[in-house]
């Protein structure tokens, strides 16, 4: 670990710049969050580059991460998990991002689905999915963006129609994080049009059902660990035990977790920001130009301690947001907040520390290139950086609303 020269004992070690970079108040917590740091760096950071070329995590899946308990991490011990509080979560998601954020999120979007199952699952869907779900065999999948409904998530227009004591899902999803590889898939797919969003429901639909047609894999800008891509489904005929949320209560479902993905994409962006800083420190120190180490050019200093301040704030933000969402109080403008100020913080912090670099930044041999792809990344999921102004200009406006 490094020792910062410019550490401020006197305002406590979370605010030193040592604490700022590795997050180090938070270190001791959770025993997760130390064991999450060992392997980002020893298993996730060595293979985020081959993941990236070959488009998605191969045959090993995520089962390294189950075996360090990466799987299941808010469930009660009692069906496997580790009983984490969403803060303690995130703070693990926090640290795999510094290796590679891309990965953080499949692990975050595995989590969230097994938690919603742990919480609203029938004894059966628990008992038939949860298992193999912990051990990492089967991965999960949440589906609710169509090509027509993106920002605009109520207008979903996979249809799930009755017949014969079950479901009938027909339709198209697009954007599917964990779609190359996933085996358990939440469907949003409306039962009614004319109820609007409380016509929508929620089933587990079992990847490799007749029905069920996996599209290629998309390229993108970067992030190919998650193998995001679509799905179609033709007459893909479910029974009623596949119902995790029945009509009315899917859209719901789908807005209820919203505020701890925002603050958990905030952190993660909080994450990369901290790996491409020290990446960029080692580099300035090193590096001669003119006669001088870089990183003696105050122009440069400069340049690192805006990013070193963003990432401070950017965190703290985060955090705030989990602490009301852990409190059970409201969360959704601290998480709308935080995951605008963060992705932002992060797409200019990222290109910064590449730009000090010079060239060598831009190359592969670095993760910054892998860094700032998922710093723009971080503008769509779970909702745009323009929906969180949405959110936060209604809030603001609410009481000039009601004069
Ligand atoms: C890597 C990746 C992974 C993803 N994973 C998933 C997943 O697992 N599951 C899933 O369901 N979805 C997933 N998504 C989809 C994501 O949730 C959507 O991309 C996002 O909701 C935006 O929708 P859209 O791309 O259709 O943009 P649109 O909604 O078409 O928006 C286009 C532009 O218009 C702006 N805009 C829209 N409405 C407003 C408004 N009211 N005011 C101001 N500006 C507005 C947007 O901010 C954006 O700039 C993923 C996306 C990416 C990039």
């Amino acid at each position: 670990m490094l020792v910062f020269p410019l550490a401020l004992a006197e305002y406590g070690h979370k605010f030193t710049i040592e604490g700022i970079m590795n997050n180090a108040v938070y270190a001791d917590e959770h025993p997760m969050i130390k064991k999450a740091a060992e392997f980002g760096a020893e298993y996730v950071a060595p293979n985020a580059a081959t993941w990236e070329r070959q488009g998605g995590l191969g045959e090993e899946g995520i089962r390294p991460s189950a075996q360090a308990g990466l799987c299941g991490m808010l469930l009660a011990r009692d069906l496997g998990g580790q009983g984490m509080s969403k803060t303690d979560m995130t703070h693990v998601t926090e640290e795999l991002s510094k290796a590679d954020m891309a990965y953080a999120f499949v692990i975050f979007v595995h989590n969230n689905l097994m938690n919603a199952i742990a919480d609203k699952g029938t004894p059966e869907q628990k008992e038939l999915y949860l298992p193999a779900m912990l051990s990492g065999d089967c991965l999960g999948a949440f589906l609710l963006t169509e090509g027509q409904s993106g920002s605009d998530a109520t207008n979903v227009r996979t249809t799930a129609r009755r017949e014969d004591g079950g479901w009938v899902i027909n339709g198209e999803k697009v954007w599917v994080s964990n779609a190359a590889t996933a085996g358990l898939l939440s469907v949003y797919a409306q039962t009614d049009v004319s109820k609007g969003w409380r016509g929508i429901a929620t089933f587990l639909v079992e990847a490799d059902q007749p029905g069920v047609i996996r599209q290629t894999p998309y390229r993108m800008m970067g992030a190919h660990a998650i193998g995001v891509g679509g799905f179609r489904f033709e007459d893909c005929r479910v029974d009623e035990s596949k119902v995790l949320l029945p009509p009315g209560e899917g859209f719901k479902g789908a807005m209820a977790g919203i505020e701890l993905a925002r603050a958990n994409v905030a952190a993660m962006c909080c994450g990369i920001m901290a790996s491409s800083l020290e990446v960029a420190l080692t580099y300035c120190t090193e590096r001669r130009a003119f006669g001088q180490r870089i990183a003696d050019f105050q122009g440069l200093q400069w340049q690192l301690a805006d990013v070193a301040t963003d990432l401070h704030a950017a965190r703290l933000m985060s955090y705030a947001a989990l602490e009301a969402i852990d409190a059970g109080s409201p969360a959704t403008i601290p998480a709308a907040h935080a995951k605008k100020f963060a992705t932002r913080a992060a797409q200019n912090g990222v290109a910064n520390c590449m730009q000090a670099m010079g060239a060598d930044g831009y190359k592969h041999d670095y993760p910054l290139a892998r860094h700032l792809a998922c710093a723009r990344m971080a503008n769509y999921i779970d909702g745009t950086t323009e929906i969180q102004n949405v959110v936060i200009s209604r809030e603001l406006l609410r009481p000039y609303d009601k004069a």
